[in-house]
């Protein structure tokens, strides 16, 4: 399917400014994981900064081509470390994927699940409460097990995308929003948590455990209510509209201004989050609260780290490897603070592997959508795991969790995947 209109439109474009930065080096192209998968130079970064300029100028079409090429880039930055220049290709892909959003008609199958998924479903915490309690019953009903063991999930090619699906809670976060936890000790700090959307009804034992490693440091924990999706997903998307409305009831919901820091524990909420003054722009209303908001934004990693851990914590005799989440290492340049929490853990052995900063392939819903190349990515994680011989591998976003336990189990392996929160929660209460 084609579009005939040529040009971007104005609101929401990759910006010349931004683009013209690219100085075509070519620094990036082994840094980027579609680029080193299939060494198409339409699939590097520098080749997507091209296209980009290209329809800009009404050289090129915005086309099936284009949409391709843009929908295959994992979002992952890592481009972003790697340049020279400067360039914030993140910025750039995500208003390309703006402009197809806007322009280009995708087939009718897929403008349905998107419409469903970014417009009707992340947005309403009572209904992914209730699409969670459906995938419950599924999990739980004993339909899982019969679907894998007649092998209809296989025959409809659907074997590897049903072992990426969270399992569901059965006590979901969102009963907890509202709420206060008192500081153990002198009070150190007043935070705020942002506890995500699919997080609440899949990580809500992770949400609990950052709940009390902040109160055993000495945090005074409040989950704001009436937040909601940060809005990641649908921005990475390309649905900035919707981006927008979910950061300005975030920014109803918590008054930055009451806070020493807002805590996420999720790297790509962490990245938006950070970046709503980008999302709202400097014509809109909220914009000052959202610079004010997104000045407090903090991953867990990073502020523990920085407040220090006065928790005592036990031994845990792991030899662990970590996992760079992309929205933590490349969006927000943070390595040392979830490494230097894993090494404060007595026992535990931290043990590097090669390409740890690449893309496991989790990428929002890249594993979904592209997920012949998304296991091919998970593929090559999982032998730089078993290289390290680490007994279980750590990292910062629940979507990678979610990956990276289906890579161990699609490929027979047996380490445990946790949060680096999780492993600082089991030293407190070990
Ligand atoms: S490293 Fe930066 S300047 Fe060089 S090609 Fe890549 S994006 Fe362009
Ligand atoms: S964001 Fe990642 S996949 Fe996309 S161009 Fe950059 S390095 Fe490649």
């Amino acid at each position: 399917m084609t579009s005939t209109i040529s040009g971007f439109t104005e609101i929401d474009k990759p910006e010349y400014a931004d683009y013209a930065r690219c100085v075509h080096c070519g620094l990036c192209l082994n840094h980027c994981s579609t680029y080193r998968l299939w060494g198409n130079e339409a699939d590097s970064p520098r080749g997507r900064i091209r296209q980009m300029q290209l329809i800009d100028e009404g050289q090129l079409e915005l086309g099936e081509r284009f949409v391709t090429h843009i929908d295959r880039c994992l979002d992952c930055r890592a481009c972003e470390t790697a340049c020279p220049s400067g360039v914030e290709y993140g910025k750039l892909v995500e208003a390309a994927r703006a402009q197809i959003e806007r322009q280009y008609k995708r087939p009718l199958v897929s403008r349905l699940v998107r419409d469903f998924v970014y417009r009707r479903l992340l947005p309403y915490p009572s209904r992914i409460a209730a699409a969670a309690r459906v995938l419950r019953l599924y999990q739980g009903s004993g339909l899982a097990a019969f679907a894998r063991g007649t092998g209809i999930l296989k025959l409809l090619g659907l074997r590897d995308r049903e072992r990426l699906l969270p399992k569901i809670d059965s006590s979901f976060f969102f009963g907890e929003l509202g709420k206060t936890f008192p500081a153990r000790g002198a009070r150190r700090a007043r935070v705020a948590l942002f506890a995500g959307c699919v997080a609440q009804v899949a990580f809500s034992e992770l949400n609990r455990a950052t709940i009390r490693v902040l109160q055993a440091n000495g945090c005074e924990v409040v989950v704001p209510a009436g937040q909601v999706c940060c809005g990641a997903l649908p921005a990475h998307g390309g649905l900035r509209d919707v981006a927008r409305d979910l950061a300005r009831t975030n920014l109803a919901a918590c008054d930055a201004g009451d806070f020493d820091a807002i805590i996420t524990n999720a790297a790509g909420c962490g990245s938006t989050l950070k970046e709503y003054e980008h999302l709202l722009g400097g014509s809109d209303a909220g914009h000052d609260r959202a610079r004010v908001f997104a000045s407090k934004v903090r991953d867990a990693s990073e502020f523990l780290a920085e407040l220090g851990l006065t928790a005592p914590l036990r031994p845990i005799p792991l030899r662990v490897t970590y996992q760079d989440s992309c929205h933590l290492a490349h969006g927000q340049r943070i390595r040392e603070a979830p490494r230097k929490l894993i090494r404060a853990v007595p026992g535990v052995e931290l043990v590097e592997m090669q390409l740890a900063d690449q893309c496991c392939g989790s990428a929002g819903v890249y594993n979904v959508t592209q997920t012949k190349a998304s296991m091919e990515l998970l593929a090559l994680k999982t032998d730089c795991v078993r290289e390290a011989g680490a007994q279980a591998i750590v990292t910062s976003n629940p979507g990678c969790i979610l990956q990276l336990r289906a890579g161990v189990a699609i490929h027979g392996m047996n380490q445990e995947v946790l949060h680096v929160i999780e492993l600082l929660g089991r030293a407190m209460s070990a």
